[in-house]
């Protein structure tokens, strides 16, 4: 077709939600183009990118494991993109260069803030897990003043080297799940990919100030481990991140297209569809 053509790269992909999320948004905005899913393991991430674009593709996105060599691939990439040293989009410049963004953590600020009125400032912030997704999440929320940020990793080595690197960016500290014991947070994000494994990292029962909010980066078909610890700590939301996803989508379809669709309608017709009201 003469559709601008646009995909997902990532392994596994079958799942992904992304063709759907991005279909919807051309539909509302009354753009053409076309979003397809791709089954691409890292050792075929290079071939498969270049004939993509070689083909006529317009713009990426790239999920997990990829996202490392997404940045690496890419010919030049935005700051929070180098910031994060990992790339969810990669776009096709006016000058047939490769531009690289990750859009992942203003995708998860603009959940909070736009979908459920969550601001960051001055609260007290506590990340678990210290990996691709933690990375590209750290900045816009430093960017956020909050009072702390804290990262706390099963490899504590992991999280004290990541809030090194974001020293001139904000108060942030990284340490072990044994370090956090005894204190509280009033926003408990949890970027540990346990959650696939319906696992919980070790929390005390105390961790979550009152009237703090939980949020689960990972989202399913029903309430994740996590989003179910925080009911059951009496948080005052417990969200999961499928919010996130749909923000982050329209971030890249910006980037893409140069408009920006709503997401609100786009958040309901997912969460409909997964029997979420
Ligand atoms: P990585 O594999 O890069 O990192 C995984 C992290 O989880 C590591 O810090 C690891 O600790 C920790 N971990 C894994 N299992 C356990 C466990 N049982 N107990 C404690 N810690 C554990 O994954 P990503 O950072 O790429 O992804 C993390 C999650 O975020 C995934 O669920 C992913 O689906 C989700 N995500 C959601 C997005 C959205 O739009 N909603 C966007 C991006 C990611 P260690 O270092 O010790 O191994």
């Amino acid at each position: 077709s003469n559709k601008d053509r646009y995909a997902v790269f990532g392994s596994p992909i079958k799942h992904s939600k992304s063709p759907r999320i991005h279909q919807l948004f051309a539909e509302q905005t009354q753009q053409s183009l076309e979003y397809t899913a791709e089954e691409v393991p890292a050792d075929k991430f290079k071939e498969s990118v270049d004939r993509f674009f070689s083909q006529g593709g317009k713009g990426l996105n790239c999920t997990l494991p990829l996202k490392e060599l997404a940045w690496a691939y890419a010919d030049h990439n935005t700051e929070r993109a180098n910031l994060s040293k990992a790339v969810n989009t990669l776009a096709l410049q006016d000058d047939g260069s490769i531009l690289g963004d990750n859009t992942d953590g203003c995708g998860l600020v603009a959940d909070l803030n736009d979908n459920h009125d969550i601001f960051l400032k001055n609260s007290r912030i506590l990340i678990l897990g210290a990996g691709g997704a933690t990375r590209g999440i750290i900045a816009p929320i430093l960017e956020k003043s909050p009072q702390q940020l804290v990262i706390a990793n099963r490899t504590s080595e992991k999280a004290r080297d990541l809030a090194e690197g974001f020293r001139d960016w904000g108060k942030i500290i990284g340490c072990g799940f044994a370090e956090i014991q005894g204190h509280q947070f009033d926003l408990i994000i949890n970027a540990t990919s346990a959650s696939l494994y319906d696992e919980l990292p070790p929390l005390a029962e105390n961790l979550l100030a009152e009237g703090g909010v939980c949020y689960d980066l990972a989202y399913g078909g029903k309430p994740t481990s996590f989003v179910r610890w925080g009911v059951s700590h009496k948080a005052q939301k417990s969200l999961d991140g499928l919010g996130m996803l749909v923000e982050q989508a329209a971030e890249a379809f910006f980037l893409w297209r140069g408009v920006r669709p709503k997401t609100k309608p786009v958040i309901e017709r997912l969460n409909f569809a997964r029997g979420f009201v």
